[in-house]
């Protein structure tokens, strides 16, 4: 039984300045590339999926899946709700065994985010589940919600910390610049900024948007006090984009291994890479 809360994982990683890699998976061959790269490299990990791939896939396979898989790992791993944008779904997904949710309340006014989110913290931690919070608007598409660069805005160190405080929440995702998906143009991120919020707020620290991040970049973040890290657009992408490019392959045929070995491959390879960033190694 490997399957752990991601407190635990995150708590750990803070404390020791490392960062623990959070993979949008959508279905089994996603399940199966995360989970096997962390084990080649013995590294813990988050599986983790948002409204559009529950939508698509379904709430209960994708939790039987994730569940069934992180309890056989031979690495801790948690099964995480990114960005719940609805207090029905977050209660689903506790009930489906997710180990931690987020409620995404960030649109809303601080007051309105603070009371959503304490609701959420007292059923949760009643039931074990963990829970991240966000504060602080990070821009892009999330969700198949665009956020536009005029409504991205960044975290307030003083807001965070009195955030943190009136919630309960475990882990606290901030708004410093990255962008959701790939990014246009070079993005401007306010290293500075998350040093003043760490200083402010000891609970560990999420990094969304971490797809295309320069590494330096990362690796100066997670020693600030990031501790987890999404990754969602490069892994669906280095999946996607071996399989369509095998279909000029000599080699290549119309059956199950045929078409979707390849680009599992190519996303356990994307984690691994992401596994070696976030962690050291
Ligand atoms: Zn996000």
């Amino acid at each position: 039984m490997s399957l752990v809360s991601m407190d635990v994982l995150l708590r750990e990683a803070r404390g020791q300045g490392y960062a623990v890699g959070a993979f949008t998976v959508w279905g089994l061959a996603s399940i199966q590339a995360v989970i096997a790269a962390a084990e080649e490299l013995n590294q813990p990990v988050i599986l983790q999926n948002g409204p559009l791939e529950l939508n698509w896939a379904g709430a209960r396979p994708l939790a039987l899946l994730m569940r069934d898989a992180a309890q056989h790992a031979k690495i801790p791993a948690a099964v995480h709700l990114d960005h719940g944008n609805n207090l029905e779904l977050v209660k689903r997904c506790m009930e489906l065994g997710y180990t931690s949710v987020m409620l995404d309340a960030s649109h809303l006014p601080f007051d309105r985010n603070v009371a959503a989110m304490r609701e959420v913290v007292q059923a949760a931690h009643a039931g074990g589940v963990a829970v991240e919070g966000e504060l602080g608007r990070i821009g892009g598409e999330e969700a198949g919600m665009n956020v536009n660069e005029g409504d991205a805005h960044l975290t307030d160190p003083e807001e965070a910390a009195e955030y943190v405080k009136q919630t309960g929440v475990d882990a606290l995702a901030v708004g410093i610049g990255t962008v959701h998906g790939f990014y246009k143009s070079r993005p401007n991120i306010r290293l500075d900024l998350l040093k003043r919020i760490a200083e402010k707020v000891s609970i560990p620290l999420v990094l969304h948007g971490g797809s295309g991040t320069p590494d330096e970049i990362v690796r100066e973040a997670i020693s600030l006090g990031i501790a987890k890290i999404n990754i969602c657009t490069e892994l669906v992408a280095a999946y996607n984009d071996t399989m369509v490019r095998q279909q000029t392959d000599e080699d290549f045929r119309y059956h199950v291994p045929g078409i979707f070995t390849k680009p599992r491959t190519a996303a356990a390879e994307l984690v691994k890479k992401k596994i070696r960033l976030f962690a050291g190694l």
